[in-house]
This record gives C-alpha cells, structure tokens and sequence, in this order.
C-alpha cells in the first residue's frame, strides 16, 4: 500500500462519531495541557476491543422477530476488569458506546478504582418494550457478549434505559451458562442477589455531594436555591429528592417528551403519582409543560442535566442561566459549549466527577460480593459521601494550581493515573 492510503486507512475509526469526537477532543485538549507522552496519548485516543454484535429477538405477537444492533467496548484493560454501564437506546451506536467507555476510564481513574473503563448498549427503543421483550433482548444480548464479560473480566452496571432487574437477568443467563450462581458478573443488582444498599440512589447522591460541595465553594446557599433537572429517571428523580430534602426549591424536572415547571417548587411526590398514572410527566397538573430545550433556559440557580448526552451546546450555552452546572449525564455539554460557559463565568462540575458516584458504590458492591460481607445503607452513604468529597476537593486544589478548568482538572487526575499504570507495565512483548 503506497504511503498515503495507509496513513489514511489508519486514520479511519469505525466509531468516528460527533460523541467519539467529544471524548477525543476532551483528552486532546488535556493530553496537551498535561505535556502526555505521545505514545500513550495515541494509545488512549483508542478502545482496546470492541464488540458489535447483531441478534434477533421475538416481539410478543411471537411472529414479529426483530433485529438488533448490539455493542461492548472495553477501553482501557490496564488496571483490572473493566467496568461500565448498559444502556438500551435508539441513539446507542459504537462511537457513542466507545466514547462511554473513555469516559469511565477517567472516572475510574479519578476515583482510585481498580477498573478500566467499558460501556455497552443496544440500539433499541428501550421505552417501547414490554417485560417480556426486555427480557428475552436482555438475555440474547448477555449471550452474544458472554465471552467478554466476566467477574473477573467485565463488570456491566446498569445506564439509561436498563435497571436493577435488567442486571438480574444478565446475571441468571450468565450464570446459567457457568453452571453456578456468579452475582459478581454485574454491579447494580437487586439486594436479594447480592447487591449493595444505596447503589440505586448511589450517582444522584453523589451528584448532589457536588452540588453541596460546589455551593459551600460558589456561597450559594442552597436553602431555597432554584434547580432545574432535565432526565427525571434514576439518576435525576434522586438528585431531586435530595436536593429538596436540602431545602432547594425544584423548579422544573423533564424526560424524553418534555418536563414541567413551577417557579415556587414542585411538589415531588404528587410528580411521582402522576408518572405512576400516566407513564410521562407532560400535562402534570402540579406545573407547567417545557419542552426538554425550554427547561434549559430556565430562571434557576443550579442546572442538572440527568438525561442524554449533547443538550448544552453551541446554539443554547449563551441563554443558559445558573451560576452552577452538575454534569448528572455523560457528555451533556460540547467542548464549544464548555468555552461560552467559561467565559460567562458559569462553573460546571464535569460528568466524569459529578456522576461517579454510581461506579463507586459499584465499586462496594463489587468489595462486598467479594467478602461476602455486606455493609449497611449508612456505611454505603457515608463511605461514598468521603470519596466523592475528596474527590471534588482534590480536583477544585489541581484546577485551582494549574488555572484550569474542573473539567480538565478532572481528566488530568484521571489520565495521568491511567498513564503511570501504562508506563509501569510497558509494552508487551
Ligand atoms: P434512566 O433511563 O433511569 O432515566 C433517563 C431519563 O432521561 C428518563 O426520564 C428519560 O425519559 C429521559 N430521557 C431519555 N432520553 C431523553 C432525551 N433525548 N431528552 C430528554 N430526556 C430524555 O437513566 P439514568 O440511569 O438516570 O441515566 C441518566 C444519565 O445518567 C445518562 O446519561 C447515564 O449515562 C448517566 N449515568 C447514569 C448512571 C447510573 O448509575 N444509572 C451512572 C453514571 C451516569
């Protein structure tokens, strides 16, 4: 091959994507800042394997089979098994599950957990499925990723549109297939298979450790603080309810079709009935209807993307109003839309720290199964409670030293981790 076509076929990345670009961008921006070495930055720019997978499942009118795209990407295989959420979406392709994957690298990193990072998803829309379709696209999938994941080897967890008893079932197929109960394959299990207490409400605590920690930092005082919340699932419902508890007023929560608002506070258990009767928030009676782009201009003083990737961007960064943005989801907001909010003065607690939380009691649950000795919900919250907080206050001291950003703090603390692990093992042979 002449010399020009091979360094454009090198240059080829089948999970090139607007997503892929966001994570390699971020670790670029950073990998210069840090002075990386450039055969590790190269490396890192890179998942170690990926998985694509198609499989059919059937519909419940048990004529219709349907065909499905399914991923497992393993980013870094460095320190340990490798670690990271299933999510079950229309938009799930390999650029966006690889992009998930660097993420928890340097989530994982920064934590001081013994992983790397993983993702994994199927494109499917995960709203439109019965339990029993769940069920049998869950199963398929565990089978047609059984020979990557593992205890020992790859630790899924559960992400947008997949839960605790999606994790039951990858961890019944697995263990079918083994021949013994294995509940270490997944993180993010049901109690009764030896899941930990608090790892539900575990990433909106953490989110909200970051919310309390950046107020104490900002001098905004939470007690009747504006938040609005975009994504009312597991990870935006919780942080919900405890910033409420903390006496901040909950202005405006969504999910995928929109969201509603009240300017003095929502009243969050007759939100949770209405979703018990009517499935979506919209026509809530409590507010008024926003749609998902309207919530993110509201009046408020803390904003907290909990939904999907992309929302704060180029086009919305400059009408966006808080003082302070927690990063409940990953990548909610573009590298463009990080530097308007920079300018404005906006301080934005990035997704690879805000939203630790949920590897990090993974991390205890994965400890506990280990021990096969279980801790109690206080000692889960007050644990994770310690970690997040000196998490935070050791990546404010570095942005803070270097006169960066939080965002780069973080992937520096990150990166930096993961490229002495690589430099201490070498390159084999
Ligand atoms: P979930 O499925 O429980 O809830 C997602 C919420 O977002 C739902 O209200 C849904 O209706 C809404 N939503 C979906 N698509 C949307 C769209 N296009 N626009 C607006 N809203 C939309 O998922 P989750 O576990 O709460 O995850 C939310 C985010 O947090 C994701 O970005 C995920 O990667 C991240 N996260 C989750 C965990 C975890 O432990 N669950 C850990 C770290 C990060």
């Amino acid at each position: 091959m002449e010399h020009g076509r091979l360094e454009d076929a090198k240059a080829r990345r089948e999970w090139d994507t607007p997503m892929y670009r966001l994570a390699v961008a971020q670790l670029d921006r950073t990998a210069q800042q840090m002075d990386l070495d450039p055969n590790i930055w190269e490396r890192l720019r890179m998942p170690q394997r990926a998985h694509v997978v198609s499989f059919p499942f059937r519909r419940d009118d048990y004529d219709t089979v349907e065909t499905v795209f399914g991923y497992r990407v393993q980013h870094l295989l460095t320190m340990g098994p490798t670690k990271g959420g299933i999510r079950f979406d229309v938009d799930v392709d390999l650029g966006e599950v690889t992009a998930l994957a660097m993420w928890m690298s340097w989530k994982c990193a920064l934590m001081g957990l013994p992983f790397g990072g993983a993702k994994g998803g199927v494109r499917v829309d995960s709203d439109a499925l019965s339990r029993t379709e769940r069920q049998r696209l869950t199963r398929r999938f565990t089978m047609e990723i059984i020979d990557v994941i593992g205890p020992d080897r790859d630790i899924p967890a559960p992400d947008l549109g997949t839960d605790q008893q999606v994790m039951a079932w990858i961890m019944d197929t697995y263990s079918q297939q083994r021949g013994h109960a294995v509940p270490g394959v997944v993180t993010g299990k049901p109690i009764e298979l030896g899941g930990s207490e608090g790892r539900r409400e575990a990433t909106g605590r953490g989110v909200v450790v970051c919310v309390e920690a950046a107020c104490r930092h900002l001098g905004i005082d939470l007690e009747g603080a504006r938040v609005a919340i975009q994504g009312y699932g597991n990870v935006g419902a919780t942080a919900a309810r405890l910033v409420d508890r903390l006496g901040a007023r909950v202005v405006a929560v969504s999910d995928v079709r929109g969201g509603t608002t009240h300017p003095g506070g929502l009243e969050l258990d007759n939100v949770d009935r209405w979703i018990a009767d009517n499935r979506y928030l919209t026509g809530y009676p409590g507010g008024d209807d926003v749609t998902n782009g309207e919530l993110l201009e509201l009046d408020c003083d803390i904003l907290i993307p909990a939904a999907v990737q992309n929302q704060i961007t180029s086009h919305n960064a400059e009408r966006v109003k808080p003082r302070l943005i927690v990063e409940g989801a990953n990548g909610p907001t573009t590298l463009e839309a990080d530097a308007i909010l920079a300018d404005r003065g906006v301080f934005v607690v990035p997704d690879v720290l805000a939203n630790a939380g949920g590897v990090t009691v993974s991390y205890f649950e994965w400890v506990q199964g280990l021990q096969q000795f279980f801790w109690s919900e206080d000692e889960v919250n007050r644990r994770l409670r310690d970690l997040m907080q000196r998490a935070f206050g050791d990546t404010l001291a570095l942005s803070t030293a270097e006169g960066v950003d939080l965002r780069t703090a973080a992937l520096m603390r990150g990166i930096r981790r993961v490229t002495e692990a690589k430099r201490r093992r070498g390159v084999f042979p």
